[in-house]
């Protein structure tokens, strides 16, 4: 490594990432080692060792997830639809190169197949080999890694997925398009007749207006649209918006039958969790 990567700087002395949230928030972490620094073809590619967060995957100087809050994020986007479906056999992931969802969906046993479709093969390498708090190094045999765009690979597929879940960045460079209605017209053509969709839809705080037009989109297509929320400590404002659209009406049957072993989502938590704040409900 040459130098310091950008977003990185010495403060007297000690070594600290800085992510340029807004024009008026910067959110610091004292960092203790710099695991990894690359540029790949599509972004900025670290692993840091922070001292209250633990191993910290940054992209282009944002921090996606760590080995300290990384299992809340995961838990809630990928067991709410899993338990929202009676049957989930094929799931495809957009994104999510940590592993970490793909990690939550393979404690499910009737999951036959689970495509997790990354634009950027470095993260899922750098994720396996220094982020196991967040990838467990997956290799289950059910996974199949697909190194391409999310947006073109979902162009293609029709009545294919029981559950289509979207791990992504936020709304800028190559995830820009995962949050527009072209995108999620296709995942409603990619999926079956009963099939379900989630995507992180960012914070109510300060993407409000990102959080609503999401909504909004999923709406225009699904006659079931849920918006829930989770407490994520490193994604700004904390509070974290994901938003699911499924095509058929019914209220899960399965989740009083939840025994996966997690330690955010609960059954309890899946009852509830579509109970979202008032100034969310005033929001959509
Ligand atoms: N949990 C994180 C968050 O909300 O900040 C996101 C996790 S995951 C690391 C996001 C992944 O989406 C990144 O690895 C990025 O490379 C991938 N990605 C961005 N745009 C994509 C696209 N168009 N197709 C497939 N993957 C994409």
């Amino acid at each position: 490594m040459k130098g310091l990567p950008n977003f990185i700087q010495y403060q007297n002395g000690e070594l600290w990432l800085t992510e340029n949230e807004r024009d008026n928030l910067k959110i610091s972490y004292r960092i203790r080692d710099i695991i990894y620094a690359e540029q790949s073809p599509y972004q900025h590619v670290m692993i840091l060792d922070s001292y209250d967060f633990g191993r910290m995957l940054v992209l282009d100087g944002v921090v996606q997830t760590t080995s300290i809050d990384g299992f809340i994020y995961n838990e809630m986007i990928s067991h709410v639809p899993l338990t929202f479906h009676p049957n989930p056999k094929r799931v495809l992931v957009i994104g999510g190169g940590d592993c970490g969802a793909a990690r939550e969906i393979a404690k499910y046993e009737n999951v036959e197949q689970i495509d997790l479709v990354e634009i950027d093969q470095l993260v899922v390498q750098v994720c396996k080999d220094h982020l196991q708090e967040v990838s467990g190094n997956l290799s289950d045999p059910r996974v199949r890694f697909v190194y391409s765009d999310g947006v073109a690979f979902v162009r293609e597929a029709v009545d294919t997925y029981d559950v289509i879940i979207v791990d992504s960045s936020d709304p800028v460079g190559p995830a820009k398009q995962l949050f527009e209605f072209d995108f999620y017209r296709n995942l409603h053509r990619a999926l079956k007749a009963d099939g379900i969709m989630v995507c992180q839809s960012q914070s109510p705080i300060f993407h409000a207006e990102v959080m609503v037009e999401t909504y909004k989109s999923i709406q225009r297509l699904f006659p079931t649209t849920l918006l829930y929320t989770a407490v994520v400590p490193t994604y700004p404002g904390g509070l974290w918006s994901y938003t699911l659209g499924s095509k058929i009406h019914e209220q899960p049957a399965n989740i009083r039958s939840f025994d996966k072993q997690t330690r955010y989502v609960n059954r309890d938590i899946l009852e509830q969790c579509f109970k979202v704040p008032q100034f969310v409900k005033e929001l959509l």
